[in-house]
């Protein structure tokens, strides 16, 4: 890239980006507010009649300039360094020219939140900033809170530059906060994100499942009599569909059969990859008459889907059964996929009910 053409802001925003593109984002981003910051401090020490500060300033805009480039081009540490050396040794400057009053000593503080967060800085360097920040900040303190300035500006500007500084580095602060907030609750999202869903079809996975099941349960005992049914549905042959057509349309028949399933359930179901090519759909509220119905609409679903290409079709077969009196959910699981297997001995493609199966006291139903 030649070098006038200013590299751009990390497109991603903060709440698409990975920590580290969100955290240059970010850093390149501060590095434009301080070039046009140090831009107005620059003419107002012209003004105030401190030429001497008023050239740090426009050293200082070309700095951040140079830490806008080399982050653009991911000298990320480099950059770090620089912005980080700026704030101290302006900071510091300009207690010393201008005096403690001016308030320009509330920046250090900046620099140890942004040392500490800093994605890609080593640990050590991080813990010789916040450390060196911390006891410069102590010595400036000790050495410069009392001293008379060489340059004495006029009350209402030290005034006007104490309060503009309090309140400047206060919203860094908070945006800081609220920026590093945004990032740990993203990537808590992500991952939990990543713990709960299935990456082929994004359905709940298992776990998830059993975490919802676990939560129907509770909400069973509180409103009791509620029924909550089971249904278990396993692609038929499927065996059969990745050995002559490739794992790749396996892949591609689950992800078909997961929205089929998807679509064919209420928002208050919960349907998850329960293995393989095996989904598992938990219904509350509803007994196993009702979860057979949904059950026999699911398999029709299924049954309308063509392989890619329309080569051949996709069935599945069904196990339905509803929680008895004291039974565990997994009790009733097991029944679902008594009932499943007892579908599939019979010639799948077809809903069986727990309830209809001989060991329950009936022979199982076909409803084909
Ligand atoms: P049935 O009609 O009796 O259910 O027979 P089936 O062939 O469907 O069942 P079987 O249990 O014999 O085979 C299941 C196959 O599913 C075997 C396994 O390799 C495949 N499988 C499991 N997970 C995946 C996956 O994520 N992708 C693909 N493409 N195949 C998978
Ligand atoms: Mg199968
Ligand atoms: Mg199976």
């Amino acid at each position: 890239m030649p070098f006038w053409r200013l590299p751009r802001l990390p497109r991603s925003r903060i709440a698409g980006a990975s920590s580290a593109e969100a955290f240059r984002g970010l850093l390149m981003g501060t590095s434009v507010l301080a070039m046009l910051t140090h831009g107005c401090f620059s003419v107002l020490f012209w003004l105030s009649g401190v030429p001497l500060l008023a050239w740090v300033n426009v050293a200082s805009m070309l700095l951040y300039g140079l830490c806008f480039r080399l982050m653009g081009r991911k000298h990320m540490l480099t950059g770090l360094l620089l912005m980080g050396g700026e704030v101290m040794g302006h900071a510091v400057l300009a207690v010393i020219l201008v005096g403690w009053d001016s308030g320009f000593h509330y920046y250090v503080m900046l620099v140890v939140p942004v040392a500490l967060v800093s994605t890609q800085t080593p640990e050590w360097i991080k813990w010789i900033f916040a450390l060196g920040t911390v006891t410069g900040y102590v010595v400036l303190d000790v050495l410069w809170r009392q001293a008379v300035p060489p340059y004495a500006l006029s009350p209402a500007v030290l005034n006007g530059l104490h309060y503009f500084n309090i309140v400047s580095a206060l919203v860094i602060l908070a945006f800081l906060t609220a920026t590093y907030f945004r990032l740990v609750a993203r990537a808590e999202g992500r991952l939990r994100e990543l713990a709960t869903t299935d990456p082929l079809t994004r359905l709940l996975n298992r776990r998830a499942l059993r975490e919802r099941i676990a939560l129907e349960e509770r909400r069973q005992q509180r409103e009791a009599h509620k029924p909550l049914s089971f249904v278990l549905a396993d692609v038929d042959h499927f065996k059969a569909i990745n050995d002559q057509h490739g794992h790749e349309v396996g892949d591609q028949v689950l992800v078909q059969v997961a929205a089929a399933l998807g679509e064919g359930v209420r928002e208050v179901d919960h349907l998850a990859r329960w293995g393989g090519e095996e989904f598992l759909i938990v219904l509350p509220d509803t007994d196993e008459l009702v979860a057979g119905q949904v059950a026999e609409r699911l398999r029709q679903a299924v049954a309308g889907l063509q392989l890619p290409g329309g080569s051949r079709g996709i069935t599945a077969t069904l196990g339905v059964a509803e929680r008895a009196e004291g039974e565990s959910p997994d009790q009733a699981i097991s029944r679902a996929d008594e009932a499943l297997y007892a579908g599939k001995r019979s010639g799948r493609d077809r809903v069986v009910c727990a309830s209809k199966l001989p060991s329950a006291g009936a022979a199982p139903s076909n409803p084909q």
